[in-house]
């Protein structure tokens, strides 16, 4: 691609550049759910044949992504932005998991689904959002046939909605 632009004027290929940097900063986070959305609300959010009494709690947009292809569920999603990890220094305030426990609250949230893998970070995090959740709503937690830290962006979308149907409650 360096080759090809050399031989292009130059006008062309700051317009070119400008277009890269335009696309880069259009996308941003969703203000509701954190997932990645060139609007101010993501298109899921914004779904009215969405159940919003229904909010499955992931790491990150790749996971939306994933559990949107099986096309099972129909409620709405929350994006912590990551995992707590005290090993790199990631705590509970460094996550969306405040405007989580806000947005339960606001909109009286009937079930919250923890879609997070398992690894230690994982059930960290899904043990700490869990019990902080638990005295307002139903928490449960999808049932993983996938191996320890397996992903679920690499899970295929039957694994996927076998694991979002066998969801169990959180104790
Ligand atoms: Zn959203």
């Amino acid at each position: 691609m360096a080759l090809h632009l050399l031989k292009r004027p130059e006008t062309e290929v700051q317009a070119l550049a400008q277009a890269l940097v335009d696309a880069k900063t259009q996308i941003g986070y969703c203000s509701v759910c954190f997932h990645l959305s060139a609007e101010p609300i993501c298109s899921i959010c914004r779904a009215p044949s969405r159940d919003p009494q229904t909010l499955c709690v992931v790491a990150d947009s790749r996971d939306v992504i994933a559990l949107e292809k099986t096309r099972e569920y129909r409620g709405k999603y929350h994006v912590l932005g990551g995992l707590i990890s005290p090993m790199d220094g990631i705590g509970p305030e460094q996550l969306n998991i405040g405007p989580l426990v806000h947005r339960v609250n606001k909109d009286k949230t009937q079930e919250v689904i923890l879609a997070i893998s398992p690894s230690i970070e994982g059930d960290t995090t899904t043990l700490y959002v869990g019990q902080l959740l638990k005295p307002f709503t139903k928490v449960t937690r999808i049932a993983f046939g996938l191996p320890m830290g397996g992903d679920l962006e690499y899970a295929d979308e039957v694994t996927l909605a076998r694991a979002l149907e066998g969801r169990r409650e959180l104790t």
